[in-house]
């Protein structure tokens, strides 16, 4: 199901319920907060000062690794506009695992997703990084 569909079974965006799930909060520790803490289990592929990277749990690609600053930032846009040297290092983390994961000469796709028509579910700023495959189209047509 997807989020819209989701949140449209509820009463409306700012449901507690739904907001807790999704990582919304204000106060409450993000999905990936709670990764960083421990809390819950995640397969980390590099972290630092600023930054973690982890595997992500439905991988779309042989290569699917989301890179997340520990700082929470709601989106890409509010990252960019409070810390654009932030945002610069989580590209620079993302080439280095794809050199990692030797998908740096065969190609590989950095991508936000932003709010809810792009997909975006857990509202704690993270980069995809994809590859490993033959990525196809950037958008379906719906
Ligand atoms: P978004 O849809 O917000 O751009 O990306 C969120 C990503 O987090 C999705 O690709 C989803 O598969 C991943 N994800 C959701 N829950 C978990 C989890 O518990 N562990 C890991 N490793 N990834 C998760």
């Amino acid at each position: 199901m997807s989020v819209r569909a989701f949140r449209a079974g509820r009463s409306a965006v700012g449901d507690p319920f739904v907001d807790s799930l999704f990582g919304m909060t204000e106060g409450e520790p993000s999905l990936f907060e709670r990764m960083m803490s421990g809390e819950i289990p995640a397969e980390f592929v590099h972290h630092d000062e600023r930054t973690i990277a982890i595997r992500d749990i439905n991988p779309q690609a042989p290569v699917h690794v989301l890179v997340v600053p520990r700082k929470r930032y709601r989106n890409a846009a509010e990252l960019a506009g409070d810390d654009p040297e932030l945002l610069a290092e989580l590209f620079r983390v993302a080439a280095n695992i794809a050199e990692s994961e030797g998908i740096a000469e065969s190609g590989y796709r950095l991508l936000f997703n932003t709010n809810e028509d792009a997909g975006q579910t857990v509202f704690h700023v993270h980069l995809h990084v994809l590859g490993g495959r033959q990525l196809g189209a950037l958008a379906q047509q719906v």
